[in-house]
């Protein structure tokens, strides 16, 4: 039988005003028999929302007195047991106590779960290049190994394994000498409710502050360079920090922003002169220029006593690059003349399968596309605030069309100022406007480079959505690029973006969705796929390898590919973690040697740290939310002087609660009456009061908010 949508839908309004009155009735008669019969409490249940099985006479009140039931032999109690006895209020809950403590187990153990994520002791790591045979180290087993005094130490800092990509920081120690590599932030994510960014504790440099010789960076991404505004002042101004002009002028441009800039040794790095920098008695590096999404990228390489480390940094390959292609002839060279012994790679796409299939020109090009295809309107383009050559490419399709181009968001214009004065950027003669003086221009004039592909909500894009952008209001006419790819767990807040500009009937062009307007790849990964690793890898033909920059499974996978495809032996590849010594040892071989103190420090948007502990109370509150008492206490005598003050957040509105908050301040009132306590801190009073109203609070809403009683004496 075939029904119209709208016989369906007619058939199933019949259907459910036939059930209701069912259903109904049913319902009234399951909440009379929990209120414990009669109408009038039947309409009190109604009134609130939580259960009300305290009531003496109610249905609980046997189930309580099982519960309270004594101990067959009540042993013989000590006075601080009678006294505590003597204050108890029966409570005339029907919860079990047993039932609340499971709940609060679950819960913190919930919370513990979601708090430490990012929280590394002796990690689990049995992976078959765990460096222990796929054994689980022990803290027995780390405590016996015996460094290698010969050996050279590289040491993963942060970004290996990491709950996220960042934090990369990497150390070389030989014999007391240690070289840092990298300084970045981890962004938390939406499990650490405040907490904006995670940096690498350093405790182990500042035990060993005078032995760092120099610190190197590899490119100004901030995964890279973000926590030098917290870490780089604990060095002083005497310690050398090397790196190509532009990811400098980036650091600079961060520490310019602390109250007091500290003084710093700050020695810019031309690659192309493939200098060897001694940077200690026996450690020297070689900065090697390599293609990524930011100018000025490089890879490190460290000279020591054991062998060649070849540090990947972050690296793409490109058949037909923007700029000068990555330097392979030098790094041929190295291969040819001295050998990588040991190469530290990146593994950010090991699992995107295949080359890169285009370049960022095709990019640029499709961009010049867009501006062509809805020449009448303003053409909107957002992107990451580093992709300094997509925004050349912007600015030279867009001249070309005689459109101006401004920019907007904060980190958008820094990076485009720190690029213009590096000399990373070309460009074309007056397309750059000011924000306030393109809105003057006709549309078809205008071009928008803004930050908020992300969908972050107070990014400018969803400020151009929601009206709150000083400047631009979307309008239908507009086309907005979307020239990237959601990082993994941005999803959904792309997706919103997205649909706050599609109501407002503007066009929207995302990458990755070429069917629907034809016009496309408008982004290109900064990293290496798969193939282009396979490629990379056997041409420097290292004797070890250690994968880095990934998440666990990616490390994994990188190793794999290695053992694998390259043929290296797994006895020369190791996935380590955070705070693992890694040894190249003077006859050229890899090996685990136990641990460093490695761990997180973190920050809320205001650049100040949040301890773990507020962290965890946060996501407490965020799930059963926060109870305040106020008693105000006689001096004299102990009883209250007045009506408690009751304060509930995120848990319940007060003002359905009335019976709930009516039996607290019942219990408070028998509770006190009981107390003239000796105490002059009260501390054994709000101790109990705790206890009991969480009962309470469990017993009638099935939740555990964080109970805070404040006492006060006049
Ligand atoms: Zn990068
Ligand atoms: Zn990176």
């Amino acid at each position: 039988m075939n029904l119209s949508e709208e016989q369906r839908r007619a058939r199933l309004l019949k259907s459910r005003a036939e059930r209701l009155p069912g259903i109904k009735k049913q319902f009234e008669e399951s909440q009379r028999v929990q209120a414990g019969g009669g109408v009038d409490k039947f309409e009190e249940v109604q009134n609130r929302n939580f259960n009300s099985n305290f009531k003496a006479g109610g249905k609980d009140e046997k189930l309580v007195k099982k519960a309270k039931k004594p101990a067959k032999t009540p042993a013989k109690k000590n006075t601080k047991q009678v006294e505590a006895e003597k204050r108890k209020v029966n409570l005339s809950v029907s919860a079990k106590k047993g039932d609340m403590m499971h709940h609060q187990r679950m819960l913190s153990q919930d919370v513990n779960a979601q708090a430490t994520q990012h929280i590394i002791g002796v990690p689990v790591n049995k992976s078959r290049y765990n460096g222990y045979g796929g054994e689980q180290v022990t803290n027995a087993k780390l405590k016996q190994m015996r460094p290698d005094p010969e050996s050279v130490r590289i040491i993963p800092i942060g970004g290996v394994g990491e709950f996220g990509i960042g934090k990369n920081m990497t150390l070389v120690e030989y014999k007391g000498e240690m070289l840092v590599i990298d300084m970045g932030v981890l962004f938390a994510g939406e499990d650490y409710p405040g907490v904006n960014y995670l940096i690498p504790d350093i405790k182990y440099l500042e035990d060993n502050i005078s032995k760092v010789k120099a610190i190197c960076f590899t490119h100004a991404h901030l995964d890279h360079i973000g926590a030098c505004r917290h870490l780089l002042p604990k060095f002083g101004n005497l310690v050398p920090i090397y790196g190509t002009d532009f990811t400098l002028g980036m650091i600079k441009k961060q520490m310019s922003e602390l109250e007091d800039v500290p003084e710093m040794n700050y020695i810019s790095v031309d690659p192309f002169k493939h200098e060897k920098i001694q940077v200690s008695e026996h450690l020297s590096v070689e900065f090697i220029h390599t293609l990524h999404s930011i100018p000025g990228n490089t890879a490190i390489v460290v000279r020591t006593p054991n062998g060649l480390i070849y540090f990947s940094g972050d690296w793409r390959h490109e058949e037909r690059p923007m700029g000068i292609q990555t330097d392979y002839e030098r790094i041929d060279e190295i291969v040819a003349k001295e050998g990588v012994d040991l190469m530290v790679n990146e593994s950010t796409n090991i699992d995107s399968p295949g080359r890169h299939p285009h370049s960022e020109y095709d990019v640029g090009e499709n961009l010049g596309k867009v501006m062509d295809h809805y020449v009448n309107g303003r053409v909107i383009i957002s992107c990451f605030s580093s992709q300094i050559s997509r925004i050349e490419l912007v600015l030279k399709e867009a001249a070309a069309r005689g459109r101006k181009v401004a920019f907007s968001g904060f980190s958008m214009i820094n990076n485009v100022e720190v690029a213009l004065r590096a000399k990373a950027i070309k460009v074309p003669k007056d397309t750059i406007v000011k924000m306030e003086d393109i809105i003057k221009m006709p549309d078809e004039k205008v071009c928008i480079v803004c930050t908020g592909s992300q969908g972050e909500l107070n990014a400018v894009l969803n400020r151009m959505v929601t009206g709150a952008h000083k400047y631009i209001k979307i309008k239908s006419t507009d086309t907005i690029v979307f020239s990237s790819n959601p990082i993994p767990g941005n999803e959904p807040h792309v997706v919103n973006t997205v649909d706050g500009l599609l109501r407002e009937g503007a066009q929207v062009i995302q990458n990755g969705k070429t069917h629907l307007t034809n016009i496309g790849p408008l982004h290109l990964s900064g990293h290496a796929y798969y193939e282009d690793h396979v490629d990379f890898v056997t041409r420097l033909h290292p004797t070890n390898y250690l994968p880095y920059h990934g998440e666990f499974y990616m490390l994994e996978h990188n190793a794999e590919m290695a053992e694998n495809v390259i043929g290296i032996e797994r006895s020369r590849i190791l996935v380590a973690d955070d705070g693992d010594i890694v040894e190249l040892t003077p006859d050229k071989k890899i090996r685990k040697a136990g641990r460093i103190h490695a761990g997180n420090k973190l920050f809320d948007d205001a650049d100040q740290p949040v301890h773990e502990a507020v962290v965890k109370d946060r996501i407490h509150i965020s799930r059963e939310g926060i109870f305040v008492i106020v008693l105000t206490l006689s001096k004299k005598n102990g009883r209250l002087m007045k009506t408690p003050d009751i304060v509930s957040r995120a848990f319940i509105y007060l003002d359905n609660s009335e019976e709930l908050i009516g039996k607290i301040r019942h219990y408070l009132r028998q509770k006190t009456d009981k107390s003239v306590s000796t105490d002059p801190e009260m501390k054994v009073l709000k101790e109990e009061i705790k206890e009991d109203i969480t009962h309470i609070l469990f017993d009638a809403t099935g939740h555990t908010p964080i109970v805070i009683p404040v006492i006060n004496k006049v």
